[in-house]
């Protein structure tokens, strides 16, 4: 059989511990086979990072910014605990936030859904994509302790010296204290970003903040979006017949769980963190959730939204079977490789990736499945498998299928 035939580089970026391993079995099972895979590799496993002082997270950053598509596995946030067992040089930065604050943009979450897992809020029929905005909050915060009694106040200095000051606290006593900050250039990318995507998937946007409580941080993001969209989107939206509405956070989220799905919640940073694994959850597994970040100037990042999963890969080492689920991995390839075919011009690379997709889901909804669905599933009697037999069923009916 030919292989498929790639004109320019997917930037991979492997990772750590189990999806490391699952990264390299997809390579060798699912990918190699078929295409003539071209990438620019780049190592983000712990070791290599810290043996570069973390400069392979920023060159592949930069990568993604010349060839517009990457695709990364997991890799390890490093705690005081991963200082010691990797015995490295300093605490190294999380890669995904590096990477995010290099290339801004927004994240894309959807759960993966299949008929036999039925998700565990009742009225839900759609999936529910998560845009989460990439940029700032919490993420690039300024923090300490406050040690004694004293004022705490928030000061901005304008290039031209002119001061703005306000009284956060007078503390009289022991305490804490963090600045965060946000830029209009990057809520109105996320905004861009948020409303092209509703427009590409046909579906609702919502949008949700705390503007009552946060009268001009939170309130700047709603006026920022409506702005943009009144201005730029809304016939569009209109001629699409979809919908574009803002709620506070609190309204959306009883709505959410009453809503039949079907639509896109955009969240700012730490609400979209963590209502994505909320959602993943509720629809199965974090395991079966993709996620890809969109960057204002067009390029994008394929990634699994769970972590190294090193609970499975201690098993792994000591020589015991794992069943990891292997499908967000998966579908970051498939995602990467299906936007390198349609930048390319490549359909054959568009069509592979489909069915590559294809094959995945029905080995799950043909009864087999990795223990984490096995144990939601409503399938009686799942043939449960493990990791590597899981990759090697969904390379069975790959096979089956391209055969066709
Ligand atoms: P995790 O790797 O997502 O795993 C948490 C638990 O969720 C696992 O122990 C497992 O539960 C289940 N799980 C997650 N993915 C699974 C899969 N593919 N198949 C089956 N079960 C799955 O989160 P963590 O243990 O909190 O973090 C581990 C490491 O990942 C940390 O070092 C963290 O820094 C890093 N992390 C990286 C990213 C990223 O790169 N995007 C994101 C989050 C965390 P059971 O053990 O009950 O089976
Ligand atoms: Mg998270």
């Amino acid at each position: 059989m030919t292989t498929i035939r790639m004109t320019t580089p997917l930037v991979e970026m492997d990772g750590d511990e189990m999806t490391r391993i699952i990264w390299a079995d997809i390579k060798t099972e699912l990918l190699l086979p078929y295409i003539d895979l071209k990438t620019e590799y780049y190592d983000l496993g712990l070791p290599h990072r810290d043996e570069t002082s973390d400069s392979v997270t920023t060159a592949a950053a930069e990568a993604i910014k010349k060839y517009g598509v990457g695709v990364k596995c997991a890799t390890i946030t490093p705690n005081a605990q991963r200082v010691e067992e990797y015995q490295l040089k300093s605490m190294w930065k999380s890669p995904n936030g590096t990477i995010r604050a290099i290339l801004d943009g927004t994240v894309f979450r959807a759960p993966l859904v299949v008929n036999c897992i039925k998700p565990s809020v009742r009225t839900w029929e759609a999936p529910i994509t998560i845009a989460r905005h990439a940029y700032g909050d919490i993420y690039r915060n300024t923090e300490y302790r406050v040690p004694c009694p004293g004022k705490a106040e928030l000061v901005f200095t304008a290039e031209n010296g002119k001061q703005w000051r306000e009284t956060i606290y007078d503390f009289e006593g022991p305490g804490i204290i963090q600045g965060i900050h946000n830029k209009d250039r990057s809520i109105a990318s996320f905004a861009h970003a948020c409303f092209n995507y509703a427009l590409d998937t046909k579906q609702d946007l919502w949008f949700s903040t705390k503007d009552t409580i946060s009268k001009i941080y939170d309130h700047t993001f709603k006026d920022i979006m409506q702005e943009i969209y009144d201005v730029e989107y809304a016939q569009q939206f209109n001629a699409a017949g979809i919908e574009y509405f803002y709620t506070l956070i609190d309204d959306a989220v009883a709505r959410v769980i009453r809503s039949r799905g079907g639509f896109i919640w955009a969240c700012k940073n730490y609400d979209g963190d963590v209502m994505s694994d909320m959602v993943a959850t509720a629809f199965g597994s974090l395991a079966m959730m993709t996620s890809v970040l969109v960057s204002p100037e067009g390029c994008f990042e394929y990634e699994a939204a769970h972590g190294t999963v090193t609970r499975h890969y201690y098993r792994h080492l000591k020589g015991e079977e794992t069943s990891t689920n292997c499908m967000a991995t998966l579908f970051a390839w498939t995602g990467a490789l299906k936007k390198r075919g349609q930048l390319d011009a490549i359909p054959e690379l568009v069509t592979f990736a489909d069915t590559l997709e294809k094959a995945s889901m029905d080995t799950i909804e043909d009864g087999c499945m990795t223990k984490d669905l096995a144990l939601i599933t409503e399938i009686k009697d799942p043939k449960v498998v493990s990791t590597r037999e899981f990759i090697l069923e969904i390379r069975e009916r790959l096979d089956r299928m391209l055969a066709r």
